[in-house]
């Protein structure tokens, strides 16, 4: 995972339209990658999904990460909130969670709106999973709580965020503690098993 490119510079957005981190904006403009768009925000499929399911919900807005968001976003941040309920509303046999990326890798601000059940070939790397699953993932009522209270949003140092990445593997839904991605994600299959509502239909008929 390429995260040796923080998005918390004073560096403009604008003036790296061309680098990879990039990506996103192109897809906000491909009709093929869009799911929803209203006046100020853009749905889109992620290209490399986690999940079963894998959204991000962009604002139209030229922000770059959740670091450049002030109170003045508030109205903002719980609009892209409520459209992520709208998506989960379609997927009722499934767990989501929602939330923002501590040291995002991508250009604009992204909130990502992804199934629990992490089945996925594209989760590969002991990054992937830390990034969901330890306080490197913000989830997003929290951010919008602390906006509201605070009036910002607490910053959290890169070190910090680098440690949360390295944690040991841990299972999100038991005290399992795998040794590699492979024995996660073999293990990870059975709570899909469990919370699934239509496979325990399924297995009482
Ligand atoms: P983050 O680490 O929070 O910046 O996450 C960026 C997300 O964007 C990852 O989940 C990637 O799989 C996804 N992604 C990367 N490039 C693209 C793209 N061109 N279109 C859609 N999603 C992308
Ligand atoms: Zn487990």
């Amino acid at each position: 995972m390429k995260r040796n490119r923080k998005l918390d510079t004073s560096e403009p957005a604008t003036s790296k339209r061309n680098h990879w981190t990039a990506g996103l904006l192109k897809s906000m403009e491909d009709p093929e990658c869009i799911i929803k768009k209203d006046d100020k925000i853009v749905v889109i499929k992620d290209k490399y999904p986690k999940a079963q399911f894998h959204y991000l919900v962009l604002p139209k807005e030229d922000i770059l990460s959740i670091w450049q968001v002030t109170r003045n976003h508030q109205d903002l941040l719980i609009h892209m909130h409520e459209v992520a309920h709208g998506l989960v509303e379609r997927h009722t046999s499934h767990e989501f969670i929602m939330g923002y990326h501590a040291m995002p890798s991508m250009q604009r601000l992204h909130l990502h709106v992804i199934s629990t059940d992490f089945r996925s070939p594209c989760l590969k790397t002991k990054y992937h999973w830390n990034s969901f699953t330890t306080p490197f993932f913000l989830h997003s009522s929290d951010v919008s709580r602390q906006l509201h209270e605070e009036g910002e949003i607490k910053k959290i140092s890169s070190q910090k965020c680098i440690d949360y990445l390295n944690t040991r593997l841990k299972c999100h839904k038991c005290t399992l503690q795998p040794k590699n991605m492979p024995d996660l994600k073999r293990h990870i299959l059975i709570h899909t098993d469990k919370t699934n509502k239509i496979l325990n239909v399924c297995k009482c008929i």
